[in-house]
């Protein structure tokens, strides 16, 4: 057992309070594992926070005077949320009480693919066309997924079903799924009926995987007529920064052409089926978040930035 004397039962109480805070600071979180919610939160305050990532860390600054005084000891007790519980922690809850405010302010943010995201912010859509291909994409969304950030993935239809696993995994962690054409062919060869095909088959390969047919459309090689926009009834997404990273293969390149470019409402234009691809996404999306910009997908941004209507083409999305 332990034996409270003065010193040290003044220690231990401000180890309980820090403890009891957690546990009444937690409902207010936004669970999603360890990139988790707290960080979110400390977005608007400093990308930094985000960046080194540990969820505590915002509650940690939160839970006052108390815990400053109880210095490194109470970081343990957050540690060990579960001792407060077999502890009576019942005097040491009025203190917290008012303090419970600052962890719940979450005013401005919005909970948005399973993180909060802060309009005000700058926001970037990576999108990466001609997926799915497990080797690249799950790459590319445990680098997102560890930084709180989604992606658009365009996907070429009568690729979904060899990788089945991939797709839900876009879908259930909050990435989007947008369609690149069944067969990936340049729609401004062929005629009315082949593009509406193209198109349909393409939401539904999709569909049959996720349950959710595509929103949005890209066109292969973006290339488009008036039969193209004249039959195709979803918003068609192009976009701003292309970094031809399937022509160089070059993961240097292609990052440099994001970083020296990139703007609050950029879409980047990137490709899944090469390793290099991959690899610049596995800097960028680490360094684009330590820069303040939110990685999110192609629907969030149209979301927080003027919309999308079903016979628009987007290149950006500026405020
Ligand atoms: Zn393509």
């Amino acid at each position: 057992m332990i034996k409270l004397n003065g010193k040290t039962g003044k220690r231990f109480a401000a180890m309980l309070l820090a403890a009891a805070f957690m546990i009444v600071a937690a409902p207010a979180s936004y669970a999603d594992g360890p990139s988790g919610p707290a960080s979110d939160t400390t977005i608007a305050e400093s990308t930094k926070n985000e960046a080194t990532g540990p969820g505590a860390q915002n509650q940690e600054q939160q839970a006052g005077q108390a815990e400053q005084q109880a210095g490194q000891q109470a970081g343990q007790a957050e540690q060990q949320p579960g001792q407060a519980e077999q502890q009576p922690v019942q005097p040491e809850q009025q203190p917290v009480q008012p303090e419970q405010q600052p962890a719940q302010s979450t005013a401005g943010l919005v909970a948005s693919g399973g993180r909060y995201l802060d309009p005000a912010k700058p926001m970037v859509a990576l999108t990466f066309d001609d997926g799915p291909y497990a080797p690249v994409g799950n790459r590319i969304m445990d680098s997102l997924e560890q930084n709180n950030g989604r992606a658009t993935f365009f996907v070429v239809g009568n690729r979904v079903a060899s990788y089945k696993t991939e797709i839900k995994r876009m879908h259930d962690n909050g990435h989007e799924i947008g369609n690149h054409t069944y067969e990936h062919k340049y729609l401004n060869k062929l005629d009315a009926a082949q593009i509406r095909s193209q198109i349909e088959r393409g939401n539904q390969a999709v569909a049959a995987v996720t349950g959710e047919s595509p929103a949005l459309v890209r066109l292969p090689g973006g290339s488009k007529n008036n039969t193209v926009l004249a039959n195709i009834n979803q918003p068609i997404i192009m976009w701003n920064i292309d970094t031809l990273d399937w022509k160089t293969k070059n993961a240097q390149k292609t990052i440099q052409s994001v970083l020296g470019n990139v703007k609050d409402g950029d879409i980047v234009l990137m490709h899944e089926l090469y390793t290099a691809s991959g690899d610049a996404a596995v800097a960028l999306i680490p360094a684009l978040t330590e820069q303040g910009y939110q990685l999110v997908t192609v629907s969030e941004l149209a979301r927080f930035r003027g919309g999308l209507s079903n016979k628009g083409i987007y290149y950006s999305f500026r405020k």
